[in-house]
């Protein structure tokens, strides 16, 4: 069967496809330690207050019937951003209204629109890409454009901290926005890093993309003010040029799918326009379970109360556990400041990312090699082949035992070659 070339470009060999489908086998292994994808945690104070509402939707005359047998309109649930208008009103003050949001079926279908919609070729025949200030960045959006090569990426400057941590900045003095860079887009807390940029490197970029009349895209799928999966200072911003992306699932909703983009009125018509192309409507589950924690901002005294702590302690028991296990190798962990994985890079790592992959794969450890995460950034740079991402949402009991393998692997590689 021959497929058209976007078809090619989605059914056939892309990375995060046959990455995806060799950790969903994995996974199904009988005793895997699943420490690869992006499931966050099953807390249980946050899914009570979602089945409470699922019960109380269940129980009304005709919420129900109303949930399962309307569309929403392309745009998405109107109740729910006339809610999320009004909160982000009082509680940032942002100037924006109903015209300024539009609802899609998880963040990720929003960065195929936005990428694809910002990026690749323009009608005058010029092709424009999208900036990634920072390298690693989310493996997400690698394959998300419809024409190739829609990113370029800088590698980060590397800040030692001591005790076995280091942080990534933007190294601005690389960056080159000219005509060909139609927007810049981070990850902020970043999946894989757990980096939370700093507000001045925010400002900076915020700054940059205004002064060339490009939109700022900020994926706050981990951020502010929900599901607040910060462990560092920082403040959500929004203005007419920022384009804020944000989602329910870190929330602990992923299978209600719903991603929610605010941005300018022209970006979120586009939006409109896509999702009634490609899906009518989005999906009205998630609009529906999060309505009254939006209402009366219950939302975020559930991610100040409950997310947030939940994934500090694990990712600082997480840490703790590494020092106790790796002791004098030569490692390095991305300081957590947010997010749900842990970054460890190996320096000088005798074997590439992916042979320490495969490696803990035969010992049933599921991680994401590290190589992965560096879209759009084409330099030789032997880091990206030093450094892995662990998932660090769930239990002790796993995380701990897949630790000790993870050590245990890296110090043989280690030793091995020094034989
Ligand atoms: N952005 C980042 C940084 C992510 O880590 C993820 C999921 O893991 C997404 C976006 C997409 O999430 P969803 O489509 O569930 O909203």
């Amino acid at each position: 069967m021959t497929f058209s070339t976007f078809g090619q470009k989605f059914a056939g060999e892309c990375g995060i496809l046959q990455l995806m489908a060799d950790l969903g086998t994995a996974v199904r292994q009988p005793g895997a330690i699943m420490l690869g994808g992006g499931n966050p945690s099953h807390i249980t104070a946050v899914q009570e207050i979602f089945r409470d509402r699922m019960a109380r939707i269940l129980d009304s005359e005709r919420d129900f019937e109303d949930l399962i047998g309307n569309y929403d309109t392309p745009q998405g649930n109107q109740t729910f951003i006339h809610a999320l208008v009004e909160f982000f009103q009082r509680e940032y003050g942002w100037d924006i209204g109903p015209q300024n949001i539009a609802l899609t079926n998880g963040s990720q279908t929003a960065f195929f629109f936005l990428f694809n919609l910002l990026a690749g070729e323009f009608p005058d025949g010029t092709q424009k890409r999208i900036l990634l200030p920072l390298a690693p960045e989310y493996i997400g959006y690698e394959d998300v454009g419809i024409s190739n090569d829609i990113f370029v990426a800088y590698k980060p400057e590397i800040e030692f901290l001591g005790d076995h941590l280091f942080k990534y900045h933007v190294d601005f003095s690389s960056l080159v926005i000219d005509d060909s860079i139609s927007a810049i887009c981070v990850s902020r807390p970043t999946n894989p890093t757990g980096n939370v940029l700093t507000q001045t490197e925010m400002r900076h970029l915020s700054d940059l993309a205004k002064a060339h009349n490009i939109p700022f895209i900020v994926d706050n799928a981990y951020g502010l003010p929900f599901p607040n999966i910060i462990f560092s200072e920082a403040q959500p911003e929004w203005e007419p040029h920022i384009v804020m992306c944000m989602s329910l699932s870190k929330l602990g909703l992923p299978g209600a799918r719903t991603g929610i983009i605010i941005a300018d009125a022209p970006i979120i018509r586009a939006l409109e326009g896509m999702n009634a192309v490609v899906s009518l409507a989005p999906n009205g589950f998630g609009p529906a379970l999060a309505l009254d924690a939006v209402r009366t901002g219950e939302i975020m005294r559930l991610s100040r109360e409950h997310i947030r702590p939940h994934y500090e302690k694990k990712a600082q028991q997480a840490v703790a556990w590494f020092r106790e296990e790796l002791g004098d190798v030569d490692y390095f962990i991305h300081k957590p400041e947010g997010a749900i994985f842990l970054w460890l890079w190996f320096r000088d790592l005798p074997i590439s990312s992916q042979e320490l992959y495969e490696r803990l794969k035969a010992r049933q450890v599921i991680i994401v090699p590290g190589h992965y995460f560096f879209p759009g950034l084409t330099a030789v740079w032997p880091h990206k082949q030093q450094c892995i991402r662990m998932n660090y949402a769930q239990d002790e009991a796993t995380i701990r035992a897949g630790i000790r393998i993870i050590a245990e692997e890296v110090k043989k590689a280690y030793s091995m070659s020094n034989e």
